[in-house]
């Protein structure tokens, strides 16, 4: 089986190009003067680029189809756009990358565990992307997909690709009266995009700040921190469908975004590879200081003075206290997710235990700190000789050394059988397990 999209197309008679990257998703190369492109990208949602989709890719009467080699050969005769409408590696079709064999996984996850990627590529276009797909269909290899690996425990070692994401770049679609949109590479380091956000005056993420990891991953578990969460300045996503290489564009709605969840870790779980997500900033949005934590780090300031940056440190600061730096101590942050739970479920574990720390939600449900259960039944601070649970936070599972998987995995499910012993609350998993059988 090989991969349907992209196809590859020209007009008849015209210098015209086109790429299909998808049923819905179209690039143009329209020729201008002699030696440059005009290039449009369109997302066909309405009529006509509908039609026109439909009919290029058909190729009935105006376009004739291309191979990729005889498609790009035609491109390349003219130079590359100075500027292209959205992140400059759509239109990336250099040498194919290399795949390199026998790459251990340690330094590539925070956790920093033992384990050999039988191959590895990284992927810095679409193109890359889809390259890698259609190496691995061709071999039938398991595919990983990586970003920055700080939310992922390695069971074993992994047999098939691990493809790392590391398409970069930020580009401007719309800057009009103090509202900002822009779309950022996949490949982008989440933290170094807040900064560079803060730094131009484009706000709403500072509570974000210091998250590990790479933009293309934080849709998937909807990262959250301090109050505000991915989806407060969501626009869109544009993932490559793992099996038929097209591009899809899914707006807020279509993620399902919940709590540290989305629809591409349930339904659609494995099956695109996200290359680029868009925000909607604001140069005045809201300071967001909502939380105990930031208004104490905020207190010696008078609260008129306050400003985004201000938070943004807050959060920095706080985060640099409490949670271990995976540079110095492997761990993926948060093991466990906060259970949520309903209000017949929580009243009498808070009767059984009034003091247990827990956030009423807007639905009437009750979110409950797992990091309390876990340090009440004892965990905190557990020493497993090469692991254990870190002494300042219950929350957070570290590694010192020498640990497998397996026994990073014992500890979690020690932790999760006493808690619903003593607690009869069921935690769940926040890092994604992979390769556990
Ligand atoms: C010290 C520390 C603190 C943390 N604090 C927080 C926090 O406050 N809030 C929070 O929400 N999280 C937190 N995390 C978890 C983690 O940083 C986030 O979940 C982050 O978004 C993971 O990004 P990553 O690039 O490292 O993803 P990875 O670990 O590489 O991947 C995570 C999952 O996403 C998939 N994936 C990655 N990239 C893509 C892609 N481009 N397309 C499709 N699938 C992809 C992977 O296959 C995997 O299933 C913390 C982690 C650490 C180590």
């Amino acid at each position: 089986m090989s991969l349907e999209f992209p196809l590859y197309r020209a007009l008849n008679g015209s210098d015209t190009l086109y790429r299909i990257d998808g049923l819905r998703h179209f690039v143009e190369w329209q020729p201008l003067g002699k030696s440059r492109w005009l290039v449009h990208e369109h997302v066909a949602e309405i009529y006509p680029s509908q039609v026109l989709v439909q009919s290029l890719i058909q190729a009935e009467d105006a376009q004739v189809k291309l191979s990729r080699e005889e498609w790009n050969s035609r491109r390349l005769k003219r130079e590359e756009p100075e500027q292209e409408h959205t992140v400059g590696t759509i239109a990336k079709t250099a040498a194919d990358p290399a795949i390199q064999e026998g790459i251990d996984l340690a330094s590539w996850t925070t956790f920093g565990i033992s384990a050999h990627a039988a191959h590895w590529i990284s992927a810095r276009s679409d193109d890359d992307v889809r390259f890698a797909l259609s190496w691995r269909q061709e071999r039938n290899s398991a595919l990983l997909v990586m970003g920055g690996g700080s939310n992922m425990l390695m069971h074993a070692d992994w047999e098939g690709l691990a493809l790392h994401v590391g398409i970069r770049g930020v580009r401007v679609l719309k800057d009009e009266d103090g509202r900002i949109e822009v779309v950022v590479g996949a490949g982008e380091n989440w933290h170094d995009w807040v900064m560079y956000a803060m730094k131009n005056g484009w706000h709403g993420l500072e509570n974000l700040a210091l998250i590990p990891g790479q933009v293309g991953a934080s849709p998937m578990q909807n990262i959250g921190a301090y109050g505000v969460e991915l989806k407060d300045r969501f626009l869109w996503l544009e993932a490559i469908h793992v099996q038929t290489g097209s591009l899809k564009r899914f707006d807020a709605t279509a993620c399902e975004f919940g709590y540290r969840e989305s629809i591409f870790k349930s339904s659609e779980k494995g099956q695109w590879i996200i290359v680029r997500v868009a925000f909607s900033l604001e140069e005045n949005a809201p300071l967001q200081t909502g939380y105990g934590a930031i208004q104490q780090e905020l207190k010696a300031l008078p609260e008129q003075s306050w400003t985004h940056s201000d938070v943004a440190k807050a959060v920095m600061h706080i985060r640099s206290t409490k949670l271990p730096d995976p540079k110095e101590l492997g761990n993926a942050g948060s093991f466990f997710k906060n259970p949520v739970l309903s209000s017949d479920e929580f009243k009498p574990l808070q009767t059984a235990h009034p003091q247990v720390a827990h956030y009423p939600q807007s639905d009437g449900s009750f979110k409950v700190a797992a990091g309390w259960l876990i340090e009440q039944a004892g965990w905190k601070g557990k020493h497993r000789g090469t692991h254990g649970v870190h002494v300042n936070q219950a929350l957070v599972l570290v590694h010192y050394g020498g640990a497998t998987g397996a026994d990073i995995w014992q500890l979690a499910e020690d932790i999760m059988h006493d808690v619903r012993l003593k607690y009869g609350v069921q935690l769940e998993p926040e890092v994604n397990q992979i390769g556990r059988h």
